[in-house]
């Protein structure tokens, strides 16, 4: 496969943008990115002009897939031509505030900002700030953007920064437990409860490999916050309007968290981020309340052209039912692929989400599991072996993710997530064949 372009645009890159690029993740993998010239279906085309499967699907907004239907393309067109901006209120963003708080079941009013890493940052301040309260509860091995917040690791006594730029002081104040753990949830707000403002966490693990709750864990984790006055934060970036359909995950897990964030899907394949939940909280931030909040950009009336139009034809044609059909086709097929030539690696996911985990440093036999659609269930004769927590997935063989299979993958025209922990995406855009190119693919590659 050519890639001439790719490697001298990365050349040229490297000199004008720290590492090549604009967000870490994109470097990989090596020794160059592929560039991408336009997108197409569930396809895109290279700069050098290869056709790729897409699963990336940019790593996630893009649940349409890269041909927007005529109603969103219209929406958009008329939007950008017309101003494009005006740092004062459009009809648009009223209009996608209202649909967002009529299917989203915990949300009744929201602030639109313009990525996930401002809807958490805003999320954690709105927690401090109504709890009058300091410590931030974060799950170990997820990801919730690059602020300051969140990129801890270490656990409950030993947090530290995972960056260096933090200081140790603001890393104190966060405290990482492992996911699907409730004895350590318990042990948490045992020692700190007085300090707790807010559990952040993602419904499902989507950073890590792909993790799915015990049955029970968010409940029990909902319970304490309510026992002990602390908010539940549920951070939808990656599950919002994907996991669950129109409801997202906190439809489909039946949790009514106090605050939600979101971004990726809702804004059409455009910068965004919004942080919703109950009005006694969400009208905290200014100018109706006292947390500051505020964007040059936020409810960019593009963007929410984009999202708007782009829920409104998800909710209006089985969009949902398409992509989580070809993710579980996709799940079943990988999952005989991996039991004939690989035993021993993870199939992960849900609904249009799908990852290939690599065999556990551990040994441990994983195949097979998540396809099975237990989604951990204990009645599930593959209980076990379903990843529990998202540090299980730095176990894996992520070297060889990195070194051998992501540039093979592409070599059979297929394009999956950057490394071990994103996920993959199915899109609207994607089809039956694509899947079976893919299984096709993976098995050459295995
Ligand atoms: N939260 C979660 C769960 C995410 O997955 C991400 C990004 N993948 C973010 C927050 C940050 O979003 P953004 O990259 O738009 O800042």
């Amino acid at each position: 496969m050519n890639r001439e372009r790719s490697r001298d645009l990365y050349d040229r890159a490297l000199s004008v943008l720290p590492g090549g690029v604009n967000s870490a993740v994109r470097a990989a993998p090596q020794p160059y990115p592929t560039f991408i010239e336009r997108g197409d279906g569930g396809h895109v085309v290279d700069t050098d002009g290869n056709r790729l499967v897409d699963w990336v699907m940019g790593l996630g907004p893009m649940l349409m897939g890269h041909d927007m239907p005529d109603s969103v393309r219209a929406a958009i067109q008329s939007h950008a031509s017309e101003g494009p901006m005006y740092g004062m209120p459009t009809e648009v963003e009223v209009e996608h505030a209202e649909f967002v708080c009529r299917h989203v079941p915990s949300v009744e009013m929201l602030r639109f900002v313009n990525s996930g890493t401002e809807a958490t940052v805003s999320a954690v301040r709105l927690a401090r700030a109504v709890t009058e309260r300091n410590k931030i509860v974060v799950m170990q091995g997820g990801y919730h953007g690059a602020q300051e917040s969140t990129l801890v690791e270490g656990d409950v006594d030993h947090p530290r920064p995972s960056t260096s730029g933090i200081p140790q002081s603001f890393a104190k104040h966060t405290l990482p437990v492992p996911f699907n753990d409730e004895t350590a949830m318990h042990e948490v707000f045992e020692a700190h409860g007085d300090d707790i403002a807010g559990v952040l966490i993602e419904p499902v693990q989507a950073n890590m490999g792909i993790v799915t709750p015990e049955a029970g864990y968010h409940e029990a984790v909902a319970d304490l916050c309510d026992e002990h006055g602390a908010l539940l934060v549920w951070d939808e970036v990656i599950t919002g309007f994907r996991v669950g359909g129109p409801q997202c995950a906190q439809g489909k897990y039946g949790v009514d968290p106090d605050i939600s964030t979101f971004g990726k899907i809702i804004g059409g394949g455009y910068p965004v981020g919004a942080i919703g939940g109950k009005t006694e909280y969400i009208e905290q931030f200014a100018p109706s309340g006292d947390v500051f909040q505020a964007g040059t950009f936020s409810g960019h009336p593009v963007t929410m052209a984009a999202g708007l139009e782009t829920l409104r034809f998800c909710a209006e044609e089985g969009v949902h039912d398409h992509v989580n059909d070809l993710g579980r086709q996709l799940r079943e097929g990988l999952t005989e692929v991996v039991a004939d030539q690989a035993p021993g690696y993870t199939v992960t996911g849900l609904d249009s989400m799908f990852k290939l985990v690599f065999t556990r440093a551990d040994g441990s036999p994983q195949s097979e599991c998540c396809a099975n659609g237990c989604r951990q269930d204990p009645s599930c004769d593959r209980y076990d072996a379903c990843p529990k927590r998202g540090t299980d997935t730095t176990r894996a063989a992520t070297d060889r993710y990195a070194r051998i299979f992501r540039p093979r993958m592409r070599e059979e025209g297929v394009l999956v997530s950057q490394n071990q922990y994103e996920c993959n995406f199915v899109s609207w855009g994607h089809t039956a064949e694509d899947v079976e190119r893919t299984l096709e693919a993976y098995k050459n590659c295995l």
